[in-house]
């Protein structure tokens, strides 16, 4: 465990490391853990079991119950004498109630899941439900206290405690560790919970020997719902939270949907989770005493004229005289017009404005935060009472922070400047540490910038501890970069003691090192808020680091179109576009419903190869010139090939083309490479080839592996001329009625237009490669969408367009589409991340070919000639038409540019 990184800091391993070095578990714990397990393995039958039984005795209550039978808002009036001022207490104590509710809600929202939010509104139906079916039972008919006893159910009803064990299980990776992290919860929370349970009904039913009627009635049900919520807390609750994360699952791939990162150091609280040993000692002797009172004082009321049972202050109440009773029922109907009322505009302001609130001041607060070092403490200490993430502030001109959450944010570029100076390249002004609850610290604000992280208490002042101390926590294996602040981290980071490029390695999320990046980066930018709308959040960062992308600052999605079907080879293909260039898919859509009609198209691979021409020099022309033709031996190119060969195993070396100018040489390298594009496999086997050519001729200088001879992500005749990657062609004929039709124009003005802009417009143009109308647009949008090097659509869209006008009338049109050099693949770079591999799936590509290596990479490329025909159809046949201009006027234009022209 020792020699863990903090990356590799496991949730587990931690638990464990963290539970056996400090608190050995106790036998009550392990109890509590084997309840647990039990619970969340057999969460139906726990499930079926928590139903019969609450099922059975509502029936049994239904053999005695009558027509006074009370709902939760609805109880047959009783002729009792109520006082107002009783009502107005009871209206008090309710919409205290509701509003206790709302803010228990509203805090567990910025927890940000709605998984937690639904869990608990579970955990608060079911206990509800529970409560009130046992007070039912045990009542009968005596029921007219219980509205009156609602309040006092909601305030007891404690959802900090059921999401803080749905925040165990929500941390899992796998249904195995749901269970595993359930029965870890309850060890860790059952025992609390069971003796705040016992405290609470102690100290509640001392309120039912008062012998005030009213507060006997309230006290019973308090205890009730107590007892109710430790029930569901024990068992329906853990088999449901287990239950419908298993269900929850993603089907395909066994991941975890509901899997949140920010709370998968939840295991790291455990400390703080397990009580105070001194409070459960005080705990203890209360409830020992409490309980021996509550024994004497039962053994008394057994004694006549002492009889202070529960029935007693109610039949009193239905006893008591009813010459108040139209008063009571006005003045109750009042009650509950403003007890309903509150409920609602509670409920509305809830579901409908705060989650406005809380993107407003998501979006717009982030950077500004960071330069208000004054507000730190205020920011701290309300964060460490409610043990959420600290609030999102919203800030004013001058650095004053605005408490008032949906007041107007302030735009970026108005802060003075001396909130300003506060960005300066080296100083770094970061968001405070705030402590939270049970000693934990959440550093950062939330979710603009960071994921919830917790660290220990030590670090929760807002004072940054010294780097030295800081350094010797992140090499602590034990501790680790998630036991620093952000402020810490972006110290250690300024000082140079963590290099920014490896902050998502450094920390235990890749996540908070993004967001630690961000929040560092945004004071130097010319609008402080121009990350806030850059999504950074919920990415698989693990797939780009050291692959894809450096420096992460977040991901930029681009829409996804989709156009098709493509009747290929008999095969339909629906191909993913990812562009922003509005009418593209839908022009693209076209040609492939016109290649329907028609038949389909035809495909086939001329050849599949890569390259990669480095520049060697040679003392001499002469001496270049000899080492030119030993490449172009049988010999040669054998010793090269052998070397080359090693390097992979798809890479066969098939070729060398051989330039000189002076006495540089310019060697191509060509091979298949599988179904990988490439370029890094051809580098790697021409930089071991390069080795040996020196070893036989050891004046050989290699100026570089690549000498533009390749030619990549630049045009290039030679890629025109000899291919690169893989070489298609693509054909098709349209009936006359098609062309006629769908694309609105004739074979012969196709033709026509085809001759003149393709070919002599593109020859005017001295253009390489780009006899085409549009096929880089095609190119581009399906390979953004499938993870392939954007940049190459420079060498990959060449392309030759041809028509013909075909038909015993001439009335039909033949198209064909040539492309000598599409680079692309399906194993490797931007196709290992999950969104791009859904595309290549879409297109069932992905990955690996199964017979042949390389069949999906050559079978992509396929489509995207073929997709490419199907562009160049729709294009010529608008611009035939005339109708180029009218749809993007219609379809591609920005109506938002257009309405801020003055
Ligand atoms: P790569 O991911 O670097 O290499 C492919 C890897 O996948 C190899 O390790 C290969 O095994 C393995 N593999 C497994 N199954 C395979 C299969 N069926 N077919 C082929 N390989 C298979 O991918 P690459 O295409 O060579 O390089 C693509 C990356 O290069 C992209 O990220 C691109 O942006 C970047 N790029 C680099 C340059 C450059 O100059 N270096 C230029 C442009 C783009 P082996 O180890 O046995 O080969």
């Amino acid at each position: 465990m020792a020699a863990e990184t903090p990356r590799d800091f496991s949730f587990k391993s931690e638990a464990v490391t963290l539970g056996n070095r400090r608190h050995p578990e106790t036998m009550l714990a392990r109890l509590f853990r084997l309840h647990g397990l039990l619970v969340a393995s057999h969460p139906w039958e726990v499930i079926v079991g928590t139903l019969t039984l609450t099922v059975c005795l509502v029936s049994m209550n239904n053999l005695a119950t009558s027509s006074q039978m009370c709902t939760w808002n609805k109880c047959p009036k009783v002729e009792e004498k109520v006082d107002s001022s009783d009502v107005i207490i009871l209206t008090i104590t309710r919409c205290m109630a509701i509003v206790y509710i709302y803010f228990q809600f509203k805090n567990l929202r910025q927890l940000g899941s709605k998984y937690i939010l639904g869990i608990a509104g579970l955990f608060t139906m079911f206990s509800s439900f529970v409560f009130s079916t046992v007070v039912i039972h045990f009542f009968g008919k005596e029921l007219m206290g219980l509205n009156e006893a609602l309040p006092f159910f909601l305030l007891l009803t404690d959802l900090s405690k059921a999401c803080a064990l749905a925040k165990f299980a929500l941390s899992s990776n796998s249904q195995e560790e749901v269970r595993e992290n359930i029965s870890q919860g309850m060890a860790i929370l059952g025992p609390t919970f069971t003796l705040d349970a016992l405290v609470e009904c102690l100290v509640i039913g001392i309120g039912t020997m008062s012998g005030v009627p009213q507060l006997e009635i309230m006290c019973s049900f308090g205890c009730l719902s107590v007892l109710a919520n430790y029930v569901v807390f024990m068992t329906f609750f853990p088999a449901c939270v287990s239950l419908v994360l298993e269900l929850s699952r993603e089907s395909r791939e066994g991941r975890p949907i509901w899997q949140l990162s920010h709370f998968a150091h939840v295991l790291a609280e455990e400390e703080d989770n397990k009580p105070n040993p001194v409070t459960q000692r005080v705990k203890v002797i209360m409830s020992l005493s409490l309980a021996l009172v509550h024994a004497h004082t039962r053994l008394a009321a057994e004694h006549p004229g002492h009889n202070r049972s529960m029935e007693g202050p109610i039949a009193k109440r239905l006893d008591s005289g009813g010459a108040m009773w139209p008063l009571k029922l006005t003045s109750m109907d009042l009650e509950q017009v403003i007890t309903l009322g509150l409920a609602l505009l509670l409920a509305v302001k809830y579901v409908f404005f705060e989650q406005t609130e809380t993107e407003s001041s998501l979006s717009l607060m982030s950077p500004i935060i960071s330069s208000l070092p004054s507000q730190k403490p205020k920011l701290a200490e309300d964060c460490c009472r409610r043990g959420f993430p600290a609030p999102k502030p919203q800030a004013t001109v001058n650095g004053t922070l605005a408490t008032n959450p949906t007041s107007p944010a302030v735009s970026v570029s108005k802060l003075s400047p001396e909130a300003g100076t506060a960005f300066g390249e080296t100083e770094v002004t970061q968001p405070p540490a705030a402590s939270g609850e049970n000693g934990l610290c959440v550093s950062g604000f939330g979710d603009s910038f960071a994921p919830t992280t917790r660290v220990p208490h030590s670090s929760c002042n807002s004072e940054t501890r010294p780097l030295e101390e800081c350094m010797a926590i992140l090499s602590d294996p034990q501790r680790g970069a998630r036991f620093l602040s952000n402020k810490e981290v972006m110290n250690l980071v300024t000082s140079r003691n963590i290099p920014s490029y490896q902050l998502e390695a450094v920390l235990e999320t890749p996540e908070r090192g993004v967001a630690i990046r961000r929040e560092m980066l945004s004071p130097k930018l010319p609008v402080l808020s121009a990350l806030a709308s850059l999504p950074y959040k919920d990415y698989d960062y693990s797939k780009v680091m050291g692959t894809c992308c450096e420096n992460v600052i977040g991901y930029m999605p681009v829409p996804v179109g989709v156009a098709g079907p493509l009747l290929l080879d008999e095969k339909r293909f629906y191909i993913p576009m990812a562009t922003t260039e509005g009418c593209l898919v839908a022009s693209t859509n076209r040609g492939c419903r016109a290649l329907s009609l028609s038949g389909g198209c035809r495909s086939r691979i001329l050849a599949d190869s890569m390259t990669r021409g480095p520049v060697v020099r040679l003392p001499s022309a002469c001496r270049a010139a000899e080492v030119k033709v030993w490449l172009e031996t049988s010999d040669g190119f054998g010793v090269i090939k052998e070397v080359f060969d090693q390097t992979s195993r798809f890479a066969r070396l098939e070729k060398l083309t051989v330039g000189l100018a002076g006495r540089n040489l310019y060697i191509r390298f060509q091979s298949q490479t599988g179904d990988a594009m490439g370029m890094n496999m051809l580098s790697k086997g021409t930089e071991q080839a390069l080795h040996r050519l020196r070893q036989q001729y050891p004046d050989v200088e290699v100026l570089s592996v690549s000498g533009n001879y390749c030619t990549d992500k630049k045009s290039a005749a030679i890629n025109w001329i000899l291919g690169r990657g893989k070489s298609a062609v693509c054909e098709a004929s349209i009936p006359a009625n098609v062309v006629r039709e769908v694309l609105k124009s004739s074979a012969a003005s196709l033709v026509d237009l085809n001759i003149n802009k393709n070919l002599v417009g593109s020859a005017m143009a001295g253009s390489i490669g780009g006899f085409n109308a549009h096929a880089a647009n095609i190119v581009a949008a399906i390979y953004i969408a499938c993870g392939q090097d954007p940049a190459q659509t420079v060498g990959s869209s060449n392309c030759i367009t041809l028509m013909e006008p075909a038909g015993p009338e001439g009335e039909d049109l033949y198209i064909s589409c040539t492309m000598p050099s599409i680079e692309l693949g399906t194993v490797g770079g931007g196709t290992n991340l999950a969104p791009q591999q859904a595309c290549l799936q879409m297109l069932g590509v992905h990955g690996t070919s199964s017979d042949q290596p390389g069949d999906n990479a050559r079978q992509l490329a396929r489509v995207v000639c073929a997709t490419v025909l199907a562009g160049e159809l729709s294009l010529m046949a608008a611009l035939a038409a005339g109708h180029l201009v009218k749809s993007h006027m219609a379809h591609n234009r920005s109506k938002t540019n257009l309405s801020e022209t003055p």
